[in-house]
């Protein structure tokens, strides 16, 4: 079918508030490794391995073998009102790699339903409605998740069943707590904190959720410690902390196995997806027994931690930590980095380069101040595209790329889409500043 076709056939029978990427947007028909194929024959090199779903690559041969060994046994699906041995399995794994105590642990098809699921337990939990979240998160797409996303541009209804406070700690190159240094920034928002609890809370707030890195949000990333201060002050009040690892989980940050290490923080309670299927759609909770076990009434999950989800996920455990895509991830990253910073000149788009391991966001700037561009950003997703690398957008204002590769990316790999990139965004520059 032509492609021109089936873009037309999409726009006509899909919700117009599903976007797409590209003036003319990609159909991916194949894959191998760090590398996807177009209804075109065209290769990409992917630097955003299908928004993070991907996380070892595509086509690994454990991995599509053990799936394969799980579809001949003939069972894909069946219900959790029976055992299965991979589900249970698995869940230990997690448990254990969690670090929370007495973890127990709740299968999802997806990190909007761990999130909601995890929404469930807290206010269910404190018997309360309120929660606080961060300015410029994203959470899901669902009806309490939207309702906690803070982020006007991707929280369609208005109408949560939650009362929502937001508070800094996201993202801080623009806003009122710009240019403060780590140590400031850490006591300010602590401040913020404080006063939003005593002031419009009544104090029985459910919980804290928080991305440690804000995904959607552009890779916002707080500095190390803003979580355990928080942590503190919440524990006050017993109010539970819940760290969103949906993009942050499985040692993409490299420095961590999950994103809220950095903080030296262990959370009541983390909710996880994309990555641990490999592409096969599973996500969860892990929490404390206590919070996981208040609930009265039973609940369900019909496909949650179903048999070829699990032999996936368990699969894809197994290969990032035997080759420890960890240790990858933070090798290959730091070489982005520090090659990315190097891009444009001073007064040029390129605001700030940040992030960990494999989360790394560009924030692109009109030339010469810090106003946001999303113009510099669609030129850039254009001209890599162009030059056969695939790179995400995200940021309040659609003005930052997102890097986030598989995890088994190769030196010559980074070498070669950071060069991509670096010409893109030369060029990019040169046309605005024109
Ligand atoms: N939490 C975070 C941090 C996410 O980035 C996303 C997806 N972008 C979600 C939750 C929702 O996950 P899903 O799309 O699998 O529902």
């Amino acid at each position: 079918m032509p492609h021109d076709e089936l873009l037309h056939r999409h726009r006509a029978v899909m919700p117009g508030w599903l976007s797409l990427y590209y003036d003319e947007p990609i159909e991916i028909t194949g894959g191998h490794g760090r590398h996807v194929t177009d209804g075109t024959g065209r290769t990409y090199l992917d630097f955003f391995a299908g928004i993070l779903t991907n996380a070892i690559g595509y086509d690994i041969g454990e991995i599509s073998e053990a799936i394969r060994s799980q579809l001949d046994t003939g069972v894909v699906h069946t219900s959790t009102l029976y055992l299965i041995r991979r589900q249970v399995e698995l869940a230990e794994r997690i448990a254990e790699l969690s670090g929370i105590d007495d973890a127990k642990v709740f299968f999802t098809s997806s990190g909007t339903e761990a999130n909601e699921a995890a929404l469930l337990l807290a206010t269910q939990y404190r018997r309360s409605n309120q929660v606080l979240a961060l300015r410029n998160s994203y959470h899901g797409r669902a009806f309490a998740t939207t309702g906690i996303t803070g982020n006007r541009g991707w929280s369609p209804s208005a109408l949560s069943p939650l009362q929502v406070s937001y508070v800094h700690g996201g993202y801080r190159y623009r806003g009122p707590l710009r240019g403060l240094s780590d140590a400031d920034y850490i006591r300010a928002c602590t401040e913020d904190l404080r006063e939003v609890l005593a002031t419009t809370t009544a104090g029985d707030v459910a919980c804290m959720i928080a991305e440690p890195i804000q995904g959607v949000g552009g890779f916002a990333t707080p500095p190390d410690g803003l979580f355990a201060a928080y942590a503190e002050v919440l524990g006050e009040y017993g109010i539970p902390f819940i760290s969103d690892e949906v993009q942050t989980g499985w040692g993409r940050t490299g420095e961590h196995f999950w994103g809220i290490g950095a903080h030296g923080l262990t959370p009541d309670a983390m909710t996880f997806a994309k990555g641990l299927g490999n592409g096969l759609a599973i996500g969860g909770v892990v929490a404390r027994g206590e919070l996981m076990d208040c609930l009265t009434a039973n609940s369900i999950s019909t496909f949650g931690g179903n048999p070829l989800s699990t032999t996936a996920a368990t699969a894809t455990l197994d290969y990032l930590l035997s080759h420890d895509l960890q240790a990858n991830a933070a090798e290959r990253g730091a070489f982005l980095l520090r090659r990315l910073r190097e891009a444009g000149r001073p007064d040029g788009v390129v605001g700030e380069v940040r992030g960990k391991g494999l989360m790394i966001g560009i924030e692109l700037v009109e030339p010469g101040t810090t106003e946001p561009s999303p113009r510099a950003a669609t030129a850039v997703l254009e001209a890599t595209r162009a030059a056969g690398l695939l790179v995400g957008k995200g940021g309040l204002h659609g003005n930052v790329i997102r890097l986030a590769p598989p995890m088994t990316l190769t030196a010559d790999e980074a070498t070669e889409g950071s060069r991509i990139l670096l010409d893109a965004i030369a060029t990019t520059d040169k046309e605005l500043t024109a």
